[in-house]
């Protein structure tokens, strides 16, 4: 007799939507992947901090000082002199009054949307937005609307329709993580105040990629949001999340967001890490601009070359294939030249939305570039009009 497990998992299997493990040795812009050299264009570590060797000197000058473990939670041993530096550093970088630092960017999600609201809120939350907001809304006690990816005309409309509400949110990626589009902060901003609600942002994907000096997608809109998101594990290239806001929502989260409270303070090679690639960000302005120039020129290539590729801005570029075994075929044929790039399956994207996701890095030399263009070149675009996306 098999089990329920064993019935479910067999399912999965023979589906072509079924997820496997690489085993990649770092990540960096070569690299080798299931035991082959490739050229990687797809990680998230977009400014190469992950493997700086003076990002990696201050991990280990940390661990020399504090050990490997901090020992406990914020509230009780674990609150180290560096966890509060990284803090003040961060509200700075992202002009704020005061942060608050997660185990994950996932976690700061869990912890800010679900102390954030009670069963009296109403969360608006864009229709694409991150795994992790999704399960934080699930979590709360909040009723949740949908409104359509980045369409301005439906949220406004849902939120005519719960306007006499006291408690509303509206929470968005900043940059989006597998469409690589922004979020329309200046609108969303507008509306924001219009009804009277809290706007929340998660910019893991935007920090130290947009605005100035990578300060992220407030920034970039020169606009003002309620409370940042953020992430310490892509362009800062270690581990763990934080939260922005004023000092007042902070303290509140201080006390109650419990992946704030029950969890074990990050530990201090982290938090030493991330304190390095953010002075390194701001110093290196140079890491940023090579990364947003090298996303515009495959853009620019692969579009005329006649890829399907939406209009944007930031180092994530989606290849719209539409059918996920004709994505999967594609990501194996750059494969065989030598280039990793995923395909990206439902449930990950909508259906008939499947697709190559490219990521660049700063550190991608010109080379590299030209071995991905040259392969998407030789390969050719598959079939126009399988996918019904449309931007
Ligand atoms: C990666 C990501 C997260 C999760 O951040 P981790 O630090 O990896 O847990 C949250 N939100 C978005 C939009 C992301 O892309």
């Amino acid at each position: 007799m098999k089990n329920w497990i064993q019935q479910e998992y067999e399912n999965i299997q023979s589906s072509p939507l079924k997820r496997n493990l690489i085993k990649i040795d770092k990540n960096t812009t070569e690299t080798t992947i299931n035991g082959k050299k490739k050229v990687l264009a797809a990680s998230n570590n977009y400014l190469g901090l992950a493997t700086d060797i003076r990002v990696i000197q201050k991990a280990k000058e940390a661990i020399e000082q504090y050990g490997t473990g901090s020992g406990g939670s914020r509230l009780t041993t674990g609150n180290l002199p560096i966890h509060g530096k990284l803090e003040h550093e961060l509200a700075q970088f992202k002009g704020e009054d005061a942060c608050l630092l997660f185990s994950s960017g996932f976690l700061a999600n869990m912890g800010v949307i679900s102390s954030l609201s009670d069963h009296e809120t109403i969360i608006f939350s864009d229709a694409l937005n991150h795994a992790s907001i999704i399960d934080a809304c699930r979590l709360s006690k909040a009723k949740i609307v949908i409104y359509k990816h980045n369409d301005m005309e439906d949220l406004k409309t849902k939120l005519t329709q719960y306007q006499t509400h006291k408690k509303k949110i509206i929470v968005t990626d900043g940059v989006f993580s597998m469409d690589g589009d922004l979020a329309p902060l200046d609108k969303l901003s507008f509306l924001k105040k219009k009804y009277d609600a809290l706007l929340i942002v998660d910019d893991a994907h935007a920090t130290g990629v947009i605005g100035e000096k990578g300060r992220g997608s407030a920034n970039y809109f020169h606009v003002d949001v309620d409370v940042t998101v953020g992430t310490l594990s892509k362009a800062l290239g270690s581990e763990g999340g934080f939260v922005c806001a004023n000092k007042k929502t902070i303290e509140f989260l201080v006390q109650k967001a419990r992946p704030f409270i029950f969890q074990t303070a990050l530990a201090p090679a982290s938090v030493a890490a991330a304190l390095m690639g953010l002075h390194i960000i701001q110093t290196e302005p140079e890491r940023q601009k090579r990364l947003l120039e090298l996303g515009m020129f495959i853009r620019k290539s692969l579009t005329k070359m006649g890829y399907h590729v939406p209009d944007g801005i930031t180092p994530i570029i989606p290849i719209i294939i539409g059918d996920a075994k004709e994505a999967v075929d594609f990501q194996q044929k750059l494969d065989e030249n030598d280039i990793f790039i995923p395909a990206i399956r439902p449930p990950t994207v909508p259906d008939n939305t499947s697709r190559l996701r490219c990521t660049l890095m700063a550190t991608h030399t010109d080379e590299h570039i030209d071995t991905i263009i040259y392969a998407f070149k030789r390969l050719n675009p598959p079939s126009k009009g399988s996918g019904n996306f449309h931007f």
